[in-house]
């Protein structure tokens, strides 16, 4: 069993548009495979809007802790609202009272208060669920408006896909990583056998693929790179190649602009499947070809 992390130095460059394709390509043809389906882009998890999956379970997810006041404890002291930084402690008519939103969890008002009123509980950040998609068992997460601990929440994402990859000999974990290189970022990339990186040839689109290379790099993950767009802005597509060529990181194709990419999304498909001979389908295909050889080549 082996795990692929599709990921992109920032957001808006089509990375769940290849990881909905490639989950397609993966379980068609002659040569499909089983596969296990991650999306831990859980701060916007879109791999279900294009995948349509049936939810079979849905736990909650129990993120980090908040601090409440014990109103009958409290002497009015007023000494937590000094220590914390955050400003998460309000005074109103000599009630003070902890906003959990923008309580960060510290707990440096427990240890100042003078009379042990105030304590910390665990509180519900998200849900996460099992699905089951037409390529297969699909582990999928929404992290509710202004929580943390994403990244301990893509790795429980993670843990239970490869879990049931193990027990049920699925072939391959593919995981539509979150953009950027953050935290969740770093939680998605660790155990991966192989990352995808989908650059984007914008001004910025190096800057953005050399930040996640350097990533995956410092965390022993090999990677490849695939141009998306790269018909759209030349110079770009050339620089992000040089780049690569320099570094030694494979590129491995390239997407070209493709309006059937949007109508696909638009209707719920991945673009292989709603268009399988458009331009953008067969780059895909060859970039496919590609990424399982890669991944047969660290067998040998
Ligand atoms: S736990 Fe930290 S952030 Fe939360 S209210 Fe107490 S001092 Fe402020
Ligand atoms: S430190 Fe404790 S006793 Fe003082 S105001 Fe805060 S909660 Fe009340």
């Amino acid at each position: 069993m082996k795990q692929l992390v599709i990921l992109s130095g920032k957001g808006g460059t089509g990375k769940t548009s290849v990881a909905a394709a490639l989950a397609h390509l993966a379980t068609e043809g002659a040569q499909k495979i089983s596969i296990v389906l991650a999306d831990a882009d859980v701060d916007a998890a879109n791999l279900e809007l294009v995948l349509a999956p049936r939810k079979l379970a849905q736990e909650d997810f129990w993120g980090g802790k908040v601090a409440g006041i014990d109103q009958a404890a409290c002497s009015g002291c007023g000494e937590c609202v000094d220590v914390c930084r955050f400003e998460a402690i309000h005074e109103t008519n000599g009630v003070y009272k902890i906003d959990p939103i923008a309580c960060e969890g510290c707990a440096a008002c427990v240890y100042v208060c003078p009379t042990e009123a105030i304590s910390m509980t665990d509180q519900i950040a998200g849900e996460w669920y099992r699905s089951e998609s037409r390529y297969g068992p699909l582990f999928h997460a929404a992290l509710y408006p202004a929580q943390e601990n994403s990244g301990k929440l893509v790795t429980l994402i993670k843990q239970h896909a490869k879990l049931l990859a193990l027990d049920d000999a699925h072939d391959l974990v593919i995981v539509d990583g979150p953009p950027g290189i953050g935290c969740p970022v770093i939680s998605a990339a660790s155990g991966a056998d192989l990352a995808l990186i989908v650059a984007e040839p914008s001004v910025a689109g190096v800057h953005d693929m050399r930040r996640i290379l350097q990533t995956t790099e410092h965390f022993g993950v090999q990677s490849i790179v695939c141009i998306n767009k790269a018909d759209l802005y030349t110079e770009g597509t050339k620089e992000i190649e040089t780049y690569c060529e320099e570094q030694g990181i494979e590129v491995i194709g390239l997407i070209p602009f493709d309006l059937n990419i949007t109508w696909a999304m638009a209707s719920g498909d991945p673009v292989t499947a709603y268009e399988p001979d458009g331009d953008a389908s067969q780059a895909l295909r060859e970039i496919w070809k590609r990424v399982l050889s890669v991944l047969r080549e660290q067998q040998e």
